[in-house]
């Protein structure tokens, strides 16, 4: 299947820009809840209305230095004002008696008739006038009302994830509650009668699941309630009855780990096929590949391949876009930077592959180093790495290439 940049890969692969395409599509189709929250409780909350600002930023023409304000064209030829009021922030002040100057700090409201500050440095006052040793042009040293924000302009639009800043803007305006979107249900099971549970003894045959904390971690960061429905048996009864469980525990998502591949031992596809609707997609990626997307009553459906570095980087590359989009939010997709290589790859795959790197300096500023170990079944890789670095199927990297690194700390945030 051919890419828009007309990149082919083997047949029945579908490109992973493609999928995260679809993926966003999918999640688009529904719509979360909404409710109305204070502010202290927005961030990181997703906006359902486009915010509007109730009135101008600052609302009053203020001062934005200590200093003496005044009217430009009344200053007389000496340049000396009497001082006739004195503004201090937060206190209405009288309107300017003609020809005269008012002491002003900054936040201070200018008073009517005045159009200019002039700093204090600039002053040299006496026991009740100034005389202003270097003009400022006219309107210096003013903040205009509406200087920021104007009455019924939009301020922020629907979709938008509310960051500290943004609280602030809001804030600014006198709005004390947002309407947000509910956050999604998010729940999680893996698959697998080889897992046991970190704490639990080790026996022969066994692995420690860490499918579960990771995802329920990178779940918990994106700002989702995860339910977490636990370990699956490898039988197709079992894995019917987990996914009964997840249905009727009123999940809006459920992700799995595991069992999703065409093997005798993988019960995924076939258990969501009898209690809702598969679309199973093999992806051009790596690590990773299998995913099934399809839904479960009201819950979309979202089945991770098992080893952990691939439910890594598919949950980063792919659930990620899928699970944000359902959530509400506009911009999905992650920041991306392009890097210089510090390495060169032994062969050209026929997936891109997201590799685990990190950003060392270099004498022309950063660039990517790989960890040795990209096995999809090795974390230790991943808990060095700074982030993921993209190989398109049939490159060769030569160092100094420059590649499309993406960090773990945008990731791992909505
Ligand atoms: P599967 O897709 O179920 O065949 O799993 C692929 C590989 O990932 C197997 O080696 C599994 O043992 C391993 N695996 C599956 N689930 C987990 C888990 N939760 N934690 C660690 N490894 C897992
Ligand atoms: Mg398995």
């Amino acid at each position: 299947m051919a890419e828009p940049g007309g990149v082919c890969y083997p047949p029945g692969l579908l490109g992973v820009d493609a999928a995260v395409e679809r993926l966003i599509a999918l999640g688009r189709n529904s719509m979360p809840a909404v409710e109305t929250v204070a502010l202290s409780a927005a961030g990181n909350r997703v906006l359902a209305k486009s915010v509007l600002a109730p009135m101008d930023v600052p609302p009053e023409a203020n001062s934005a230095m200590d200093g003496v304000a005044f009217c430009h064209a009344d200053l007389p030829p000496s340049q000396e004002l009497r001082i006739s009021q004195r503004v201090p922030a937060g206190q209405a002040p009288r309107p300017l008696e003609k020809g005269t100057g008012a002491r002003i700090f900054t936040g201070g409201i200018l008073p009517a008739g005045a159009d200019t500050v002039v700093m204090q440095e600039h002053c040299e006052f006496a026991a009740e006038s100034v005389r202003i040793t270097r003009v400022p042009e006219a309107g210096a040293n003013v903040r205009p009302a509406g200087q920021d924000v104007r009455c019924g302009q939009v301020m922020l639009g629907q979709g938008t994830r509310l960051t500290a800043p943004m609280l602030g803007l809001i804030a600014s305006t006198g709005l004390g509650t947002v309407p947000v979107y509910r956050p999604l249900r998010v729940a999680i099971l893996c698959t697998g009668d080889e897992l046991l549970e970190p704490g639990e003894p080790w026996r022969s045959a066994a692995i420690y699941n860490s499918n579960r904390p990771m995802l329920a971690a990178l779940l918990e960061g994106w700002g989702f309630d995860v339910m977490d429905l636990g370990r699956v048996a490898d039988s197709r009864e079992a894995t019917e009855q987990a996914l009964a469980a997840a249905m009727s525990a009123g999940a809006d998502v459920v992700v799995s780990s595991g069992g999703v591949s065409v093997g005798e031992e993988d019960h995924v596809k076939a258990a969501l096929q009898s209690l809702g609707a598969l679309d199973f997609w093999k992806i051009a990626i790596k690590p990773g590949k299998p995913v099934a997307v399809g839904s479960l009553g009201q819950a979309a459906f979202i089945g991770l391949p098992g080893n952990p570095q691939s439910v890594l980087v598919t949950a980063l590359v792919l659930a990620r876009p899928f699970l944000l989009a359902r959530q509400g939010q506009g911009r999905v997709l992650p920041h991306a930077f392009s890097v210089p290589a510090g390495f060169a790859s032994k062969r050209a795959g026929d997936r891109r592959e997201y590799l685990r790197v990190r950003l060392q300096p270099s004498s022309s500023g950063f660039e990517l180093v790989a960890h040795a170990q990209q096995s999809s079944g090795a974390l230790l890789s991943a808990a060095w790495a700074d982030g993921l670095a993209l190989v398109e199927a049939g490159q060769l990297v030569r160092p100094g290439d420059y590649l499309i690194f993406q960090s773990f700390p945008t990731l791992f945030i909505p």
